[in-house]
């Protein structure tokens, strides 16, 4: 049988420190609780992110289809009016670099006729030159256009001179 007195004085003893141990535990089972909500916390920041991920990922298959789409309909569009565009842009470089080869080709008399359509001359007056049945073929003017084009470029050349000489001596035109 323990004596009461050295029970009691074992329950003063322990009776603080029960308490501060209870106080220990409290105060861990707080800061737990604290770290799991910060936890779930992030979670859901990590589901929010995950699902503007996907959203993205979503929207841009849309823009890929979109674009894909306008591209065809530019192409489908567009298509049929490029190829003349194209064909006459080839048709003016194949003529610019026969004019300035120096090369003149006439058009062909029509069957029964002496003269040739594109410059009512017979071709004995142009024996030095060359004919052809294809219109595209034609730069009989090539001489008027390149005389045209000599006199733009003079003109252009006086213009600017006297634009500097304006310029240089701050005189207002
Ligand atoms: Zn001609």
């Amino acid at each position: 049988m323990i004596p009461a007195f050295i029970i009691a004085r074992l329950r003063s003893l322990l009776v603080p420190e029960l308490a501060d141990l209870r106080q220990q535990l409290d105060q861990a089972r707080r800061l737990a609780s604290e770290a799991q909500g910060r936890f779930r916390e992030a979670e859901k920041c990590v589901d929010i992110w995950r699902g503007r991920c996907h959203e993205f990922e979503i929207q841009l298959g849309q823009l890929r289809t979109e674009l894909a789409r306008a591209k065809d309909d530019l192409d489908e569009r567009h298509g049929p009016l490029l190829g003349p565009i194209v064909m006459e842009r080839d048709q003016l470089k194949a003529r610019c670099d026969r004019d300035d080869a120096g090369i003149t080709i006439h058009e062909c008399p029509p069957s029964g006729a002496g003269l040739m359509p594109c410059c009512q001359r017979t071709p004995f007056e142009v024996m030095g030159d060359r004919m052809s049945t294809r219109p595209e073929l034609v730069n009989c003017d090539r001489v008027r256009l390149m005389t045209e084009r000599d006199q733009l470029r003079a003109r252009v050349a006086e213009l600017e001179a006297y634009e500097a000489y304006c310029r240089r001596n701050k005189v207002i035109p």
